[in-house]
This record gives structure tokens, C-alpha cells and sequence, in this order.
């Protein structure tokens, strides 16, 4: 027996290796800073809990929903998208996944022919590239030349082909944290729509901006942008609900209608109760979310100067969003006496026990990612602890 072609092009993802790693050295006792993930710190709120509890002693536990999500949790995901992007979304539009990760996934089974090239402005997440492998199509990195990584039009015209089907973007974004303004938006939708290119917005961090930054959807832009694009978003970041697994994608009704008839195929749909827990989750108060929010921008402000300041370490542009750090540390790599940047991460993670994720994943090698997702304490000593490697090393 033999693997798939698909498969045998896709590499496990890097995120989720450096997380198990640490999670193993940690198991055994070892004193690691857990600076490489990719998952909130914080407690699932209160009222979300309470409102899953409800729905499993009421009974909402054993019964399949419909494939795209339950109505009245397509309202409430149709509702918060109007609230925070001004665009109004009717049910037809929406579906809801098992985390957006899948929903990715989806959307590229169902837009993707063999050969289709769907354009990655780098640094990307990880999974991108490989959903793209996977579902058969051909990611393409496009080398971005905009200040703190973001990708001009220019950038995407040097990297279009006539097999270009999609593109994605990423705003707040994984792992620079930068955020695109409207202007550079409206000026991508535009050359999207002008070549026919379906444009996925993936936005999973629109709650999580900071220092007055701010956040602008893809979709509140024009109407020939909206319909030409797919918002992705999900519950993960902004409540606190990784481990729920609850995505949500928005956009033309033939798209949705052929994601929901795949994912009826697989996974039949996203778990019942993970789904009430969603529908308090966006019509409750939002105050949880600002206080996460908030507690955010003071790990930023407090590690930020501090991760600048390390030998060797690049960092211009402050991060507006997101949860992370992604300094390119090519001189620091050399100054320890490193051949890769990832002989590097395992040495600081071996021996100064810190785990951050080497940058290679993200299609940029000599970069890092540090997540902030810890609180400041343990942020403060992972700070020392790498400035002590980096002063043993060099
Ligand atoms: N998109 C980006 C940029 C992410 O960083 C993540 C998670 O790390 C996701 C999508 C997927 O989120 P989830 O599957 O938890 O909804």
C-alpha cells in the first residue's frame, strides 16, 4: 500500500510538533516557558461554559444538526458579523465547521482542480500551504515587500498566473501580527476582483488588536469585494475556545452549499454542544473578550521592547494584532554558533527550556515565532532565560 500523492507532500504541522515536544518535556517535569503556541492562555469564560452545561443536561447531546451548523447559530454568527463588519449576511451564506481550520480545508476542496495555484503572501500560518497540498492544488509563497511583511499589489501581480485561483489573506496576522489598513485592502480586493481571483479573508484575530490600532474587514470595503470574497473566522482566539473546534465562513451561497454537502461527508457536523456554547459565545456580553483583549496589549508592550533588545534580534514594526512575535533572528543564529535557525530554537529549547517556533513554516527561515500567549511572569523570565542563552552562546 502505498500513501496519496497529496499526502506525501505535506509535512505535520510544525506548530503542533513544537507544542507536543514541549508538552512532553513539560510531563516530565522540566520547567518549560511555553512560548510557542498558538492557543489563548485563558479560561473559556464563564457564561459560554454555563450555557454548554445547560445544553447537555437539557439533552442537546444526542442528536445530529444540520451539516452547516444549527439556524439559530448561523443568526447569532450573521448577527456579530453585522455588528463588527457592517456587512448583513443571510443563513443561505454562512456555514459553520469544526474549528476554521477546517473550514479552510473545505474551501479548498471545493474551489481546487489540480494545478490550481492558490497565492500564500509569506510569512503564512503553517496550515495554509499544506491544506493547499492536500486538497490537490499548488501553493504559491509570494515574497512580500510591504513594511512589517505585508504583501502589495505589486507583490501579487509578479506572483499571478493564469492558474491563480485564490488568495489568502490574513489580517490580524499569524505570526507578524501586523494588520492592513483599508486602503491596502481596498487596493488588494480590487485587483482580486479585476482578475477573477477568489480572495479568503482569514480574520480569526479581528478581536485581538491593540494600542489603538485598528481592525478592518476585507468585507465591509464595497459590494464587488464582498461577494468576491470568503470571510473566515471562529470562536478560538477571540473567546478563548480553542479546544471547542468552531470556525464559521461567510460568503457566496453556491461556495457555502458545496462546503456544507463535503463536510456532511465528513464529519457529519460540528459537535452539538460546541455549537450552543457558540451561540452564547457571540450574543452574550462581550466584556470577557475585552478584558482578554486588554491583557493582550500588556503582554505586547511589556515583551516587545525587550525581545527588540536582544542581540541579534530584528524586529522593526510593532505587532498591531494577533498574539505574536516574529523577529528575524538570522544574526543571533550566527552569533551561537547555529547552522539553522532551527538548531537554534532546539538549543533553546534543550537547554535554556524555552519553546518558540522556528520560522521555516511560516515560509520565512531565518524568522521565529513567540507567542505571548502566557502571562507576564513567565513572559519576563522567557525573556531572560534567552538573553542568557544568547550571552553563554556567543
Ligand atoms: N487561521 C489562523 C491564522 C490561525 O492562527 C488559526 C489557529 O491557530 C486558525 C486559522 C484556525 O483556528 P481554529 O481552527 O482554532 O478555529
Amino acid at each position: 500500500m502505498t500513501l496519496s500523492k497529496n499526502v506525501m507532500k505535506v509535512q505535520p504541522s510544525a506548530t503542533l510538533a513544537t507544542s507536543a515536544k514541549t508538552k512532553e518535556m513539560i510531563a516530565n517535569g522540566i520547567d518549560v516557558i511555553n512560548l510557542a503556541i498558538g492557543e489563548p492562555d485563558f479560561v473559556t469564560p464563564d457564561y459560554i461554559q454555563t450555557a454548554a452545561i445547560e445544553a447537555i443536561r437539557s439533552g442537546k447531546t444526542s442528536f445530529y444538526t444540520p451539516a452547516g451548523g444549527l439556524p439559530e447559530l448561523k443568526t447569532a454568527i450573521g448577527q456579530r458579523i453585522a455588528v463588527e463588519t457592517g456587512v448583513h449576511y443571510d443563513n443561505k451564506q454562512i456555514i459553520a465547521t469544526t474549528g476554521a481550520k477546517f473550514a479552510l480545508y473545505l474551501i479548498f476542496e471545493v474551489i481546487l482542480n489540480p494545478g490550481d495555484e492558490v497565492l500564500l503572501p509569506a510569512p503564512f500560518w503553517v496550515s495554509y500551504a499544506e491544506q493547499v497540498n492536500l486538497t490537490g492544488g499548488t501553493p504559491i509563497s509570494v515574497a512580500t515587500t510591504g513594511a512589517g511583511h505585508k504583501v502589495t499589489v505589486a507583490d501579487l501581480e509578479k506572483a499571478r498566473s493564469a492558474k491563480t485561483q485564490a488568495l489568502v489573506l490574513n489580517s490580524p496576522q499569524n505570526p507578524s501580527g501586523l494588520i492592513y489598513t483599508a486602503a491596502e485592502l481596498t487596493a488588494i480586493g480590487n485587483w482580486a476582483v479585476a482578475h477573477d481571483i477568489l480572495l479568503i479573508s482569514d480574520e480569526i484575530y479581528s478581536n485581538l488588536v491593540y494600542n489603538g490600532n485598528q481592525f478592518t474587514s476585507m468585507v465591509g470595503l464595497s459590494e464587488a469585494i464582498c461577494k468576491n470574497t470568503l470571510l473566515v473566522t471562529g470562536v478560538s482566539k477571540t473567546y478563548a475556545m480553542t479546544g471547542w473546534r468552531m470556525g464559521y465562513v461567510l460568503g457566496d451561497p453556491a461556495i457555502i452549499k458545496a462546503m456544507t454537502t463535503v463536510a456532511s461527508h465528513a464529519t457529519g457536523n460540528p459537535t452539538t454542544v460546541s455549537q450552543y456554547a457558540t451561540i452564547a459565545a457571540l450574543t452574550g456580553d462581550q466584556q470577557d473578550t475585552e478584558d482578554m483583549r486588554q491583557a493582550f496589549e500588556q503582554r505586547l508592550n511589556l515583551l516587545f521592547p525587550k525581545i527588540q533588545s536582544l542581540p541579534g534580534f530584528e524586529l522593526t514594526e510593532k505587532p498591531q494584532g494577533a498574539f505574536y512575535l516574529f523577529p528575524n533572528v538570522k544574526r543571533a543564529v550566527a552569533l551561537c554558533g547555529y547552522a539553522t535557525t532551527e538548531a537554534f530554537v532546539d538549543g533553546l529549547l534543550e537547554e535554556a527550556h524555552v519553546a518558540v517556533v522556528p520560522g521555516r513554516a511560516f515560509g520565512q527561515p531565518d524568522h521565529i515565532r513567540i507567542s505571548y500567549a502566557n502571562d507576564q511572569a513567565s513572559l519576563l523570565a522567557a525573556y531572560q532565560r534567552l538573553a542568557d542563552f544568547i550571552q553563554t552562546k556567543s
